[in-house]
Order: structure tokens, then C-alpha cells, then sequence
């Protein structure tokens, strides 16, 4: 493994953040779980991307089984460190809870048990798991966000060498650089990335596939390739005005506020628009917010109901002061020492002006599949088509899964795509899975 992604800066912004829902102590955790009905037909599981076995995990935390319930969330979820804080949890299992009140915890047990197996893991010198010997076959994975992880830790769990390459400096992808401070930091992601690697996968970091190594040559020397190319740039909103100084990509200022050494925010800073209204645009107006921004707002083309953003995280960012302009459609920003940003009206066509000292741009980022493989087929959006059943794309040989696949879902959905290409790949080499 190429270790010098391992210099996440000690001074960063992110460290001011405290932890949203903090670790359970044993008896938080089995009061919590002692609540479980334990269903037969799990709708829980159902709502998991990943199938976890929830009702099982639960039970073995009830009976004192930590290891257990923990070696039963990663046998489906193998990155069920960092799924445990960052899956919307009200919107997946959770919310298909049948304590329709009060729904079980499910994300703070699955972080006890998998945090505290690890950390019995390291104090007791014995693993949880044990990789195969190896059979000789190599896959290469591009990209080393969650869904190539994910992919890689399994097929390196069953005797294959993995090599990830990745063209940034730090591996991870969103799941380091991307999420909320307040759900995790970048220095549990990378904790995660440590045991991954442990079962045996090599990742290489700063090698741009299409520039310093092709795919031809990957093909030629590895028995099958994995896409987890993740999405690219922050998109522009391609009006005048936009390369002013103080307007940002929400992706990058939040990569930004999570790894970059010693970034702060300026003294002055009193006013930001947030334009967007995925959850991007909520984590980052919510992040601002808690850093002490008096006055963050989010400008919608939309009303809030239409928002594709979470509504929980919505109302959790309004409790910070976050507030919401709708209808608005960005024109042009001027500068006359503050940024001004034209807007007409959706509906009425009104202009409207907004003073702001920065603004934040948060609709979605780009694709960039394109090219990387001759007969790669990419759907309208530029998103790269697979069989659902097993993650191959048109190319033999090729498999694909995250965020490339579906234009940015949940680290769950890559996760899950990560495990089946993983099986699908020991399927096609005869290979019996673990
Ligand atoms: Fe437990 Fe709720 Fe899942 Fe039923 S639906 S098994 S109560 S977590």
C-alpha cells in the first residue's frame, strides 16, 4: 500500500465539529437493543441495500455477543464502520422499523458493535476475520471510494490480490473527503481503510488510469477490472459572474473543511447563499452554520417539499439557523465588494438581488466516464449501464458499482455494489465465495 495518503492534517477545520450521535456505552447499547421485537420477516433487512441481518446482530448484542453481532453486519457490509454513522438510517432501516414511534437505534448498535469488536480486535491481537490463501488471480479497481473498497476487501478476503488505483492523493473518495464532520471525520474513514487493507489490498495512490497507466494495459494483466469511479467536479451553474472570488464548489470547500491543513474560515464572514437542495447543499449549510456563519441560506428553484434533499436533515440544519429562500433561479453574480446574486423568480419572473459574502454552489457534480473504455455504455446521464444481477458493464470483464452506476446514492448503495461485483468476479473465475 502506498502510505503516503496517511498525512490527514492534525490542524483542520473539521476537528471543531463534536460527534452528532456519539458511541452507546454498554448499557445504552443493551437497553436500546433489549427494545428490538427481533421480527421474523425483518422489513428492517428489506430496507438495508446491504441485507444486513439486523434482527441477528441485535439479538447477539442482547446476549453479550459483541463479536458476533459485529461479524454479522460485516459479512454483508464489510465498510459497517462508516455505513453505521453516515446511512440515513431514517430513510433505510429505520425507517422501516416496525416501532413505527419510536424505531430501534439501528445505526448506533451496528457503530457498537463494530466499534467495539475492532477495538477488542486490536487490544487482543486476533482478527474476526482471515483472508484466504492466494490463488494467484489479480483485479484492478479504479477509484477508492466505498463501492471499490468494498469490492476489493472481498475478493482480497477470498484470495485475490486487489490493486485499487487511485489518481488523488488520499484514498476514500467522498467517504473521506465528503461527509458531514459532525457524522464522521477523516480519520475514521482512513482507521477503516487501515483494516481493509490489512486483508491484503494494495492501493496506489496519485495514478490517474488514462493518463499514467491505460486500460488496456489493466485488462491485459488483470482478470477482471472494477469501476468505482465515483462523480466528478462540482457542476457550475454557467451564468455570469460565477468565477468570482468567495463563490465555491459545495464538494470542495466541504473537502475543504474536512482534510486541508489549516484552513479556516475568514473572521468576516457573515453571509453565505447555499444554492441547491440535495443533501450537499444541507451539509454544507448546516456545517457553515455550526462553525458559527450568523446568517447561511439555502436558494432553491423549487419549495422545500420538492427538495431532494433529506427532510430530517432539512430540519436538522434549521436548527442551526440554516433558512431557505425558494423559487429562486440563480441569473448572474456581481461583485461590488460583496457578491450579489441575480435571481428571477420561478414562478412570478421577478428579478430579485442577494448580498452574500460567499456563495456556495451545491446541484450535483459532473460525470466522467467517458473515453476511459472503448464500448463502455453510459446512459443518457452519462451514468455507466451494468446488469443489475452481477455489476458487469458492456465491456467483458468490466464490472462497475457506486455512484458512476446511479449518479450519487448513499455509501450503502456503493457498498452493496462493491460486494456483488466482488462475487460476481469470484463467480466467473470458478472461485467459491466466503
Ligand atoms: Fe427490530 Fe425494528 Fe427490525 Fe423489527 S423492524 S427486527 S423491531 S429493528
Amino acid at each position: 500500500m502506498d502510505k503516503s495518503f496517511v498525512s490527514i492534517p492534525e490542524a483542520r477545520l473539521e476537528t471543531r465539529f463534536k460527534d452528532a450521535k456519539p458511541l452507546y456505552s454498554e448499557t445504552e447499547a443493551l437497553t436500546e437493543a433489549n427494545r428490538c421485537l427481533f421480527c421474523y420477516d425483518a422489513p428492517c433487512i428489506t430496507a438495508c441495500p446491504t441485507s444486513i441481518d439486523i434482527p441477528g446482530f441485535i439479538r447477539k448484542i442482547t446476549t453479550g455477543n459483541i463479536r458476533g453481532a459485529a461479524q454479522t453486519i460485516f459479512r454483508s457490509n464489510l465498510l459497517g464502520v462508516s455505513t453505521s454513522r453516515v446511512c440515513p438510517v431514517e430513510e433505510l432501516c429505520a425507517g422501516a422499523c416496525v416501532l413505527t414511534e419510536r424505531p430501534i437505534n439501528i445505526g448506533r448498535l451496528q457503530r457498537y458493535a463494530t466499534e467495539t469488536a475492532l477495538e477488542w480486535e486490536e487490544n487482543n491481537n486476533q482478527k474476526l476475520f482471515n483472508a484466504k490463501p492466494s490463488n494467484d488471480h489479480k483485479v484492478a479497481l479504479i477509484g477508492a471510494g466505498p463501492a471499490s473498497l468494498s469490492c476489493a476487501a472481498y475478493l482480497a478476503l477470498n484470495g485475490i490480490q486487489p490493486v485499487i488505483f487511485e489518481k488523488d492523493t488520499i484514498p476514500g473518495g467522498l467517504n473521506i473527503t465528503g461527509i458531514a464532520p459532525y457524522k464522521t471525520q477523516s480519520t475514521d474513514i482512513k482507521n477503516e481503510i487501515d483494516w481493509l487493507c490489512q486483508f491484503g489490498i494494495e492501493i496506489r495512490t496519485g495514478v490517474q488510469v488514462g493518463r499514467d497507466i491505460m486500460t488496456d494495459q489493466l485488462l491485459a494483466d488483470f482478470d477482471a477490472i472494477f469501476l468505482g469511479l465515483g462523480l466528478g467536479k462540482d457542476k457550475r451553474l454557467a451564468i455570469p459572474g460565477e468565477d468570482s472570488e468567495g463563490v465555491w464548489g459545495a464538494t470542495h470547500l466541504i473537502r475543504m473543511i474536512k482534510i486541508e491543513k489549516q484552513f479556516t474560515l475568514p473572521e468576516d464572514l457573515k453571509s453565505v447563499i447555499v444554492i441547491g437542495g440535495g443533501n450537499t447543499a444541507i451539509d454544507i449549510a448546516r456545517e457553515l452554520a455550526m462553525l458559527g456563519v450568523p446568517n447561511v441560506d439555502i436558494l432553491y428553484r423549487r419549495t422545500i417539499l420538492e427538495m431532494p434533499g433529506y427532510k430530517h436533515e432539512f430540519e436538522n440544519a434549521r436548527r442551526y439557523g440554516v433558512r431557505m429562500i425558494e423559487y429562486e433561479i440563480p441569473d448572474n453574480i456581481t461583485n461590488d465588494g460583496k457578491l450579489i446574486l441575480h435571481t428571477k423568480h420561478k414562478i412570478t419572473g421577478e428579478q430579485s438581488r442577494f448580498e452574500s459574502d460567499w456563495i456556495v454552489v451545491a446541484i450535483g457534480q459532473d460525470r466522467h466516464v467517458n473515453e476511459l473504455i472503448p464500448g463502455l455504455k453510459v446512459d443518457g446521464k452519462d451514468q455507466v449501464v451494468v446488469d443489475p444481477g452481477t455489476q458487469l458493464t458492456s465491456v467483458p470483464n468490466v464490472y462497475a458499482g457506486g455512484d458512476c452506476i446511479n449518479g450519487g446514492k448513499e455509501v450503502v448503495n456503493a457498498v452493496a455494489d462493491g460486494r456483488n461485483a466482488a462475487h460476481s468476479i469470484l463467480q466467473s473465475l470458478g472461485l467459491e465465495i466466503n
